[in-house]
């Protein structure tokens, strides 16, 4: 396996980031995940603009342009040779001595890496559906921007593990905001709820795919926060992200979701969007 450091492919074994570097003493760095099926990127634009997005909300310089990137990135898909799997792109503000204040004149540190992973399992999931539980959100205040600082996330989706869960949703209150790595959605009488983008919830670009295609196939989409209880009485519940495109929550906190005959089981509605889902992946990527 081979992982990319600032320019250069080489061994996973034998990459490393200075013990120095911002990301690892401050999560002062960002990332994106990648779906890479069939040796192509799903939505490698929306993930560039939300890459520099977020490098400009936080001050890190970094010149490389979007052609070269790409180039970088396709090189070292082709090198590890996986036909289907994630790609991680991680850039700090670079190494400096340990000082929480902005260093002069640091170059950002680029790291990729790239994992094999298996979609079809997915697909398979789309029948069973999964379970997720509930957290209180404790994470910082500007989570829409896609910092490594993921501690809250982390804690979240361990108690998951341990639960049985599939995913912890993040509550704020009474309102669901998000899964610690994945967008949260309920349907509701043929309405397709999610909450709104803002400070509180990553803008996943599953998220942003699906409002798109369930909006051209004349589905109802309403951006609104929604609460445990409406989660709880909902018709149909389901998670997107780049590493599950779309899975039906068949659970919440052990409380089975649906209604009469769909009980605890994926509904109609999110059948029909995984349909559009998986349609547009395989127009993208022939997968
Ligand atoms: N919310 C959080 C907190 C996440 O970490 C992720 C995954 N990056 C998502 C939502 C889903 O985003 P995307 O569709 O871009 O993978």
């Amino acid at each position: 396996q081979l992982a990319y450091v600032n320019g250069r492919i080489l061994p996973l074994a034998d990459a490393s980031l200075h013990v120095e570097d911002r990301g690892t003493q401050f999560a002062d760095a960002v990332y994106e995940v990648c779906a890479v099926m069939n040796g192509r990127i799903l939505d490698w634009g929306p993930h560039l603009v939300r890459l520099r997005r977020n490098l400009a909300e936080l001050g890190i310089i970094w010149s490389m342009a979007d052609g070269p990137f790409g180039l970088q990135a396709r090189r070292l898909i082709a090198a590890n040779g996986h036909k289907d799997c994630l790609l991680y792109i991680q850039i700090s503000r670079g190494v400096a001595r340990r000082d929480h204040a902005f260093p002069d004149a640091a170059p950002a540190s680029v790291v990729m890496t790239v994992r094999r992973f298996d979609f079809g399992q997915r697909v398979r999931q789309l029948g069973s559906g999964i379970k997720v539980i509930t957290r209180p959100d404790n994470r910082w205040g500007r989570v829409d921007i896609k910092t490594t600082g993921l501690l809250g996330n982390v804690l979240a989706k361990q108690a998951a593990r341990e639960a049985g869960a599939f995913e912890a949703w993040l509550l704020a209150g009474e309102t669901v905001r998000e899964g610690s790595s994945t967008n949260a959605w309920i349907v509701k009488d043929g309405r397709i709820i999610t909450h709104p983008t803002g400070t509180s919830i990553l803008p996943g670009i599953a998220r942003d795919s699906l409002i798109r295609l369930a909006t051209a196939a004349q589905m109802v989409v309403e951006e609104r926060p929604f609460t445990l209880a409406e989660a709880r009485d909902a018709d149909e519940a389901f998670l997107t992200s780049t590493t599950a495109p779309i899975l039906p929550v068949v659970a919440v906190d052990e409380h089975r979701i649906g209604k009469e005959g769909f009980r605890g089981k994926p509904g109609p509605v999110t059948a029909r969007l995984a349909e559009l889902v998986w349609a547009e992946v395989a127009r993208q990527t022939g997968w």
